[in-house]
């Protein structure tokens, strides 16, 4: 019986933790593959606090980009919303969340999900040896990525006696950085992330400082 209750209790959750400003394909495909390539049970698509080592534009909030991860997700039901970190106050670590969730749940299993630029800066990170020994890490390569990923994957295991797999993925070179600029050049933004975001993003007036200006700019 006690057997039964521990298996029952049993679960392989991925985090896909992120700024999200905004959510786009590059994400939802990382998340997407992981899900399936270690047979997860579900993916929680985890948004930040506006972090300390990133500056967040004030004119798009907690709950615009909510609002945008809800929307992008609503689709897929192996994906969930986690407020985990935006319901802490002050900094939020990942190492603290691993914690908490671990706590709540001690018998899940956790795969944090992120992109090969992550893996290079871990060590910075607060705790990286606990979050290791917490997580498994599951990491994508970007273009260029290659060899050097490979090195770095081998470097982080050994150093931490961790468990570090590379996603099944292709490459899909989007950033966020590069989905705001468009927006304030007034480029497109379609097929970089789902229709109902960019819908979002413009009826919201977001990452456009001064719309009324462009306009008439390009009107002259
Ligand atoms: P982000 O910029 O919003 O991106 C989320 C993740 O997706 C990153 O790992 C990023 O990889 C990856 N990604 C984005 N676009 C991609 C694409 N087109 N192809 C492949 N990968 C792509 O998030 P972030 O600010 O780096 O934060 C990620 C997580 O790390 C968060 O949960 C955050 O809390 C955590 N974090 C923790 C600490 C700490 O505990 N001290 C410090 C920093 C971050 P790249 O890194 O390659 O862009």
């Amino acid at each position: 019986r006690y057997r039964y209750e521990v298996m029952a209790d049993h679960k392989k959750i991925g985090i896909m933790g992120g700024t999200f400003n905004p959510i786009h394909f590059g994400h939802l495909l990382l998340a997407e593959t992981a899900f399936h390539q270690f047979n997860l049970d579900e993916i929680l698509i985890m948004p930040t606090k506006n972090p300390y080592y990133k500056k967040i534009s004030n004119s798009v909030t907690e709950e615009d980009r909510v609002a945008m991860v809800e929307l992008a997700i609503e689709d897929n039901v192996h994906f969930q919303l986690s407020k985990e970190e935006l319901n802490r106050e002050g900094t939020t670590y990942t190492v603290e969340t691993l914690s908490h969730l671990t706590v709540k749940h001690p018998g899940y299993e956790y795969y944090f999900i992120m992109g090969a630029d992550s893996l290079y800066h871990i060590e910075s990170w607060k705790d990286p040896e606990k979050i290791l020994e917490m997580a498994t890490i599951v990491v994508a390569g970007r273009a260029g990525t290659g060899t050097s990923l490979s090195s770095q994957i081998e470097y982080i295991e050994n150093k931490y006696d961790a468990t570090i797999y590379r996603l099944n993925s292709p490459v899909l070179e989007i950033s966020s950085n590069d989905i705001r600029r468009r927006v304030r050049d007034g480029e497109s933004i379609r097929y970089l992330l789902p229709s109902k975001v960019v819908d979002y993003i413009y009826g919201h007036n977001l990452y456009q400082p001064d719309p009324p200006e462009e306009v008439q700019k390009e009107n002259e």
